[in-house]
C-alpha cells in the first residue's frame, strides 16, 4: 500500500523527508515516479492537472496539501466515491491571523503613506485611525476567519462576519447568506475575504460589492485570486471610493510583469504567502488519515464535495 505525493508545481523533497522521518515503514512515492498505479491508495495533492486522478483505479483518498480544495474540486474528472480531505493546522491559522492583523494595522497606522514619505524624505505626521472606529468585516468565519476575528477583537477592532449558515459567535455580529450581504458590506470599514473558492463565491469581490462598502474602506483578499475582479477593484480605487487594498492572491499567479496592480500606489502585494503549509506540522495528520482510510474509517478534515469546501 502506497502513498503518492503529487505536487507538479512544487518540489516534494521536504514532504518526502517529513514522511520518511515520521513513517519510515510507509511506501511514499513522488510524482512522476508513481510506479504501478494500482499500488496507489492515497494521494497528497497540490495543483494537479485535470484528469490526473483517473490513472489510479484503487485510489481511496485525496488529501489537499493545503487548507483550500478548489484546486481539486475544479477537476471535472475528480473520481467519485473517493474521500477528499484538507489541512487544518494551528500553524496555518496562526500565520493567517498574523498576516491579517499586520495589514489591518498597516492600514490603521497609514504605513503605506509613511513608506512613500520615507522614499521622498517627507516628515508628515498622520493621525492613526482608532481601532474602535474601524469595523472589520470578515467574509468566511471558518477555521481561519474565526481566529483572525478573535485576535482583531482583542486589539479593540469591532468585528462582524459573513457566512453561509447560521452559528452564534460571542461578540461577533454575524450576517448569513446572500440576502444579508448588502447590510454586512455597509458596515465594513475593512473587508477581509477569507472564503473558500466555490461557484457561489467566485467573483464576489466585484464592482457591486465595492459600491456597497462605505467610502474609504480597505479591502484585504487572502482567499483566492478568483474571488476578486481585479479590474473592478482598480476602478473603485481610482475613483477614490476605496482607500486601498492588500492582495495575497491573484487571478494569474505569479502576477505577470507589467500588470497594473504592481504599480498601483494604493495596493500592497504579497506573493501568496499569507499562510504556508509546513510539511513537518501536517504530515502527522496525513499519516493518521492514511492509517484511518486503510482501516476502512473516515479520515479527519473531510471536505463536503457538494458544498464545495
Ligand atoms: P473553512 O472551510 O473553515 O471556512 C469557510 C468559511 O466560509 C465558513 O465560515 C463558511 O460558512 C464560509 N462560506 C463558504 N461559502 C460561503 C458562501 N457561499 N457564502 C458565505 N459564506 C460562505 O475555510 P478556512 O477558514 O480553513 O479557509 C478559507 C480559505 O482560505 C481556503 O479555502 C483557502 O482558499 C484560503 N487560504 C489561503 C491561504 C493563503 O496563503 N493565501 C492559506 C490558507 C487558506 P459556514 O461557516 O456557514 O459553513
Amino acid at each position: 500500500m502506497t502513498l503518492l505525493l503529487a505536487t507538479p508545481t512544487m518540489n516534494p523533497a521536504a514532504w518526502l523527508r517529513a514522511f520518511e522521518r515520521l513513517t519510515p515503514e510507509l511506501d511514499v512515492r513522488a510524482w512522476p515516479d508513481c510506479g504501478d498505479p494500482t499500488d496507489i491508495r492515497f494521494i497528497v495533492a497540490w495543483e494537479t492537472p485535470p484528469g490526473f486522478f483517473s490513472e489510479f483505479p484503487r485510489l481511496a483518498c485525496i488529501a489537499s496539501l493545503g487548507a483550500g480544495v478548489d484546486h481539486l474540486l475544479g477537476d471535472p474528472d475528480l473520481p467519485r466515491g473517493v474521500f477528499v480531505t484538507r489541512v487544518i493546522d494551528p500553524s496555518i491559522t496562526q500565520q493567517m491571523s498574523e498576516y491579517v492583523i499586520l495589514h489591518v494595522l498597516r492600514f490603521s497606522r497609514h504605513s503605506q503613506s509613511f513608506d512613500q514619505d520615507t522614499v521622498e524624505e517627507i516628515w508628515r505626521p498622520r493621525i492613526p485611525l482608532q481601532a474602535s472606529d474601524l469595523t472589520v468585516g470578515i467574509m468566511g468565519l471558518g477555521q481561519l476567519g474565526l481566529d483572525a476575528a478573535h485576535k482583531l477583537m482583542q486589539l479593540g477592532f469591532p468585528v462582524i462576519g459573513w457566512r453561509r449558515t447560521h452559528k452564534d459567535v460571542a461578540g461577533i455580529t454575524t450576517y448569513v447568506g446572500a440576502e444579508a450581504l448588502p447590510d454586512f458590506l455597509a458596515e465594513c470599514r475593512v473587508l477581509i475575504c477569507m472564503l473558500p473558492l466555490t461557484p457561489a463565491t467566485q467573483g464576489l469581490l466585484d464592482a457591486e460589492t465595492f459600491r456597497l462598502l462605505p467610502r474609504d474602506a480597505y479591502v484585504i483578499n487572502v482567499a483566492r485570486g478568483a474571488h476578486l475582479v481585479e479590474s473592478d477593484l482598480m476602478a473603485a480605487l481610482d475613483r477614490g471610493h476605496l482607500a486601498g487594498a492588500c492582495l495575497d492572491v491573484f487571478e494569474t499567479e505569479p502576477l505577470p510583469a507589467g500588470h497594473p496592480l504592481w504599480h498601483h500606489p494604493k495596493v500592497t502585494i504579497t506573493p501568496h504567502i499569507a499562510s504556508l503549509t509546513n510539511p513537518t506540522d501536517v504530515v502527522p495528520q496525513m499519516a493518521e488519515n492514511y492509517q484511518r482510510v486503510m482501516a476502512g474509517e473516515r479520515p479527519h478534515h473531510l471536505v463536503d464535495i457538494e458544498r464545495g469546501y
